[in-house]
């Protein structure tokens, strides 16, 4: 068959040497490489005793963010949900009725919002896509659960709570370039805490 990228090797089964058919040389040299990795350092470390440090821009659990006056960012738009590679985040669209205007800062918001975690490789995307800067990642893990339904992770546990101590300070994340874009007057709405 012709090959296309001409990497293909041919194997050929060889006859065994006299040193190969001995096999204590290999089993020898494979416990000498055993030994040499005791007293290497260790690529592992023994979690959870000991944590690595994490980066500020680490991408853990997301959170549906409030704006200043607490009323949720989100505008149910689904650009998050088109952007998302797994496909991982579902949502439901409602209109705002009056008086609920300290509720959602939109006229539009999501009734529902999920998440499946389990979906999730946590690439950041939703993020990127979001025009309302309503949801980010975060540096909180996701908890170890034990069904898969719970695993869904609805408003419930995605929109910021309004307790400011408990609030995720998501300016970390930006860059440069884009707390530049934000002080632009058109863009002050935008403007996250
Ligand atoms: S982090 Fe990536 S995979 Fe996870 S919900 Fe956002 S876009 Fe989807
Ligand atoms: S989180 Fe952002 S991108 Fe996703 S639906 Fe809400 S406003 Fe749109």
């Amino acid at each position: 068959m012709q090959s296309l990228t001409n990497r293909s090797k041919i194997v050929a089964k060889k006859e065994m040497t006299f040193t190969e058919r001995l096999y204590l040389p290999a089993i020898f040299s494979g416990m000498l490489i055993t030994l040499r990795h005791f007293f290497k350092r260790k690529a592992t470390i023994k979690y959870p005793e000991q944590t690595r440090e994490f980066s500020k821009i680490y991408r853990g659990q997301h959170v549906l963010k409030r704006d200043e006056a607490g009323a949720e960012r989100c505008t149910a738009c689904g650009l998050c949900a088109v952007a998302c590679p797994a496909e991982a985040i579902t949502m439901v669209a409602a209109e705002r009725k009056r008086g609920e205007e300290h509720l959602y800062r939109e006229e539009k918001y999501a009734a529902t919002y999920e998440i499946n975690m389990l979906r999730c490789i946590f690439c950041g995307d939703c993020e990127e896509a979001c025009p309302k800067e309503a949801i980010f990642l975060t540096d909180r893990k996701v908890d170890s659960l034990y069904t898969r339904g719970e695993f869904v992770f609805g408003k419930n546990i995605l929109v910021e709570s309004l307790i400011k101590e408990k609030q995720v300070d998501v300016t970390v994340r930006e860059t440069p370039d884009v707390a530049g874009f934000k002080k632009h007057k058109e863009y002050a709405h935008n403007i996250v805490k």
